[in-house]
């Protein structure tokens, strides 16, 4: 591959060179959030060293220096999902706040009384729990894309699911419990040809996977720093600027106004009408240099790298006896989720763990996809980039040694 020199990637995460528990960190917990290289460290301590000041405001030189470099990131975040303008990208502190933002100030505005919101059975709960809440509030209602066995949405049912009230489709591109990769593209032309928008929830999906939201066509994408090699409490809302444009604020508050009186505030112009108060500077900073990491080595590459680790940690683990996938869709990326029968997920964590595999188990905040399968969680294997074949190969070697204890 090339531009691809794994030794060289490793080298620039620093915590991999760590043992946990006396025994080298491997790290499997990527979708949960994933290590930051040295390049992004590097850049928040050179934050706090060389900048610090707080932006949108300042006439003195560090603010304006920070500023510009705040206002870097969006424009690096709207180039690296292809955005058409820089103000179509919101800062927020993650795909969370990003989902809230839509289910706040559309939901609110354009969703009414038995209006209906259409999702899918394989959201994580931030792209559930907020439409519900819009729910209790409106008296709209959710219609669900069910999912089959595999771990797959039915794309048949989903076209049945559209109705004269359908107002809005809020679905994962890739799904962080199973790791099924969504056909997005098809699903926003389903939804455009009902008149219909749609948000993408992206948290999953652009660490592994180029997006270019005009040509998906998508009216909302949400994604979080910290699980694409940044840092924690930052994230972004592309909203379509027309879309954008008829919404209201979210939260009141400095830097969202143009005017303020006692008896009337004017509101900023987009994006800032979206951003009030003092965001994460220093994280909003330094996305940008997660994004110069991924793009240096290029999504392509990064991309067919994790297909094959993937593939290769799928055979391993199928040979290993008692082990069951849960979700095995045609196009995954780089989450394995399984069971054993008779032996509890979060045991086998543990004694991963004491083998210094950090591995999630649980119900990976998506408690509705563990009821379908009926069981109460699984071990997710999660991968990223600096993974290795070797590391597949002791985790292997650590379940075979785990099950015999467990059994
Ligand atoms: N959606 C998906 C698919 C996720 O995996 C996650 C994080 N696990 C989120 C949304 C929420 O992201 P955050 O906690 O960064 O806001």
């Amino acid at each position: 591959l090339e531009n691809f020199d794994i030794q060289k990637i490793r080298a620039d995460f620093p915590i991999l060179g760590r043992q946990v528990n006396g025994k080298p960190l491997i790290y499997f917990d990527n979708g949960a959030t994933t290590q930051k290289p040295k390049q992004v460290i590097d850049a928040i301590v050179n934050y706090y060293v060389d900048m610090n000041s707080n932006v949108h405001r300042g006439v003195h030189y560090l603010s304006q220096i920070s500023t510009d470099a705040f206002e870097v990131t969006r424009r690096k975040a709207q180039a690296f999902i292809h955005a058409k303008h820089d103000h179509e990208i919101i800062i927020t502190k993650g795909t969370t706040e990003a989902i809230n933002i839509v289910a706040t100030c559309y939901g609110r505005p354009f969703i009414g009384k038995d209006d209906e919101i259409i999702i899918s059975a394989m959201e994580h709960h931030s792209n559930i729990v907020p439409w519900q809440m819009l729910c209790d509030e409106k008296g709209c209602k959710l219609r669900v894309i069910p999912m089959d066995e595999r771990g797959e949405l039915d794309q048949n049912v989903y076209r049945q699911l559209f109705s004269e009230r359908t107002r809005l489709v809020a679905c994962t591109y890739v799904s962080n419990a199973l790791g099924t990769v969504n056909p997005i593209k098809d699903m926003i032309e389903v939804a455009h040809s009902h008149g219909v928008p749609v948000l993408v929830d992206g948290a999953q999906a652009v660490q592994h996977i180029a997006v270019d939201v005009q040509a998906l066509d998508v009216d909302f994408f949400a994604f979080s720093g910290h699980k694409m090699y940044g840092p924690t409490g930052v994230g972004v809302l592309y909203g379509k600027e027309e879309l954008l444009n008829k919404m209201p604020p979210y939260q009141g508050g400095g830097d969202m106004i143009k005017e303020v009186t006692f008896e009337k505030t004017t509101y900023n112009e987009l994006p800032f009408k979206f951003e009030a108060g003092t965001p994460n500077i220093e994280a909003g900073i330094c996305l940008a240099h997660a994004i110069d990491y991924l793009n240096n080595i290029g999504l392509e590459s990064i991309r067919s790298y994790e297909e094959s680790l993937l593939a290769y940690a799928t055979e391993q683990l199928s040979a290993v006896d008692g082990v069951r996938f849960i979700g095995m869709a045609t196009h995954k990326s780089s989450v394995i989720s399984f069971v054993v029968d008779g032996v509890h997920p979060y045991d086998i964590g543990v004694i991963l763990d004491k083998l210094g595999i950090a591995v999630r188990t649980g119900h990976h905040c998506a408690q509705p996809v563990m009821d379908q399968f009926q069981i109460p969680g699984t071990v997710r294997i999660s991968l990223a980039m600096y993974n290795t074949k070797e590391e597949i190969d002791t985790l292997v070697a650590g379940l075979k040694r785990a099950l015999q204890m467990l059994k």
